[in-house]
């Protein structure tokens, strides 16, 4: 089989666009075949934007090993690349005392995973940080941030174009086939429709990467994991927020809870919420601020009165469904489903835009690992 392109990435998020960065970078010819009409437009513009420390997951996992590698690599990037990001703080709070053990167990486990920087406040030491918060203890998190995420993709973008790779939007792939040669051959829908064949093919399609994966032909279909959206809602603050550190109240089970992020700009917002959806959709309902403002309060007492707006949407790219325990990401190489040159990148929620380098790195090793 002739081969037109050594390897094919399908997604140009944040994942897709660092993949081929380090591909590209290591000699590969590398072409993005990404299905909107720019890059980063799905999940990876549709987050927090924060660079976070890794304090929640599981000790091993690998939302933990790469969070903690892809932050330290990520604000090293930030530098070299002149990507805004700013190292402002997280406080984790414990809002009432039936919620200190809660916090001893995540500070106990951030410690486990290796953020050896967490400082334990009292009451009173974090008034004097942000005295608008209200809660019975807290963790300091300084090694937690925010970035600029599409200055971050515009950067990986540029430096994967500088080695050599091409990004080519509107080209949806519909599906594949893997040949007897070990090649594949690739459909793709667009402007043009086309077919290619390739050596090497990265599935970083995010939220739809299990259903591109079933349409992957000789795949057999107990390598992929179920396909569950969990959408996260925000709400913006019409005003100044008086906090000048991220506020994070406990976890729940599919989300990090309602959390005060601040962008670039100084814009605060809240969310993301957790509601689990069969479809695709963006929208915010505005009668969530409800429950945003009953949550919110619970810290910060002075929310003023009709001060939240709704803001807009992401969807979790969830492999398992509402009544399991959060997964982890799941990179799925030769080593595991048995096709050489294939990797499908599953369930990359968050803390995928802070791992985005050392997701890149694991999917490269996993190509060469047997
Ligand atoms: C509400 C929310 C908050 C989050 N907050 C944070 C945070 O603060 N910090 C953090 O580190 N992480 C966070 N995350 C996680 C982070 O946003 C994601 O892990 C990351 O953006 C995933 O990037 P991706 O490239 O895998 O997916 P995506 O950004 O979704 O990219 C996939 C791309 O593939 C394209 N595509 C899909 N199908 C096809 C096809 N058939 N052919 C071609 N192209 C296709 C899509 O158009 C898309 O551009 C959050 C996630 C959510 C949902």
């Amino acid at each position: 089989m002739n081969i037109d392109i050594e390897c094919i990435v399908v997604g140009a998020g944040v994942v897709g666009l660092a993949i081929a960065r380090e591909l590209a970078r290591s000699g590969t010819d590398v072409l993005v075949l990404e299905a909107e009409e720019g890059i980063g437009m799905g999940t990876s513009s549709r987050n927090s934007e924060v660079i976070h420390a890794g304090l929640y997951y599981p000790q091993g996992s690998l939302k933990a090993r790469l969070c903690l590698e892809g932050k330290k690599r990520l604000y090293d990037y930030c530098e070299e690349r002149h990507i805004p990001y700013k190292r402002l703080g997280k406080l984790l709070v414990a809002t009432d005392a039936s919620q200190v053990p809660y916090l001893e167990k995540i500070a106990a486990q951030g410690k486990a995973n290796g953020v050896d920087d967490l400082q334990w406040l009292t009451a009173q030491e974090t008034k004097k940080l942000e005295p608008e918060l209200d809660c019975v203890a807290a963790v300091l998190s300084p090694s937690t941030g925010i970035i600029d995420s599409h200055a971050y993709m515009l950067a990986l973008q540029g430096d994967a174009e500088h080695a050599g790779a091409q990004v080519v939007l509107r080209t949806p792939m519909l599906r594949a086939q893997i040949n007897a040669d070990g090649s594949f051959t690739c459909e793709f829908g667009g402007d043009e429709a086309m077919t290619l064949t390739c050596r090497t093919l990265i599935n970083a399609s995010g939220l739809h990467a299990p259903t591109l994966a079933r349409r992957i032909a000789g795949l057999d279909p107990k390598h992929i994991p179920g396909e569950y959206y969990c959408k996260g809602s925000y709400f913006t603050l019409n005003r100044r927020a008086p906090f000048s550190r991220l506020i994070y109240p406990m976890p729940n089970a599919a989300g990090l809870g309602v959390h005060l992020t601040l962008d670039m700009g100084g814009q605060a917002k809240f969310g993301p919420d957790t509601e689990w959806i069969e479809d695709e959709n963006y929208l915010v309902n505005p009668e969530h601020v409800t429950a945003f403002d009953r949550a919110i309060r619970n810290w910060w007492p002075g929310l003023p009165e009709n001060a939240l707006e709704p803001g807009y949407a992401g969807i979790r790219p969830k492999i398992v469904p509402a009544t399991s325990n959060a997964g982890d990401f799941m990179i799925s190489g030769p080593a595991d489903h048995g096709v050489t040159g294939l990797v499908n990148l599953f369930g990359i929620e968050s803390p995928g835009l802070t791992a985005a380098l050392a997701i890149a790195s694991a999917t490269a090793r996993s190509l060469t690992a047997s």
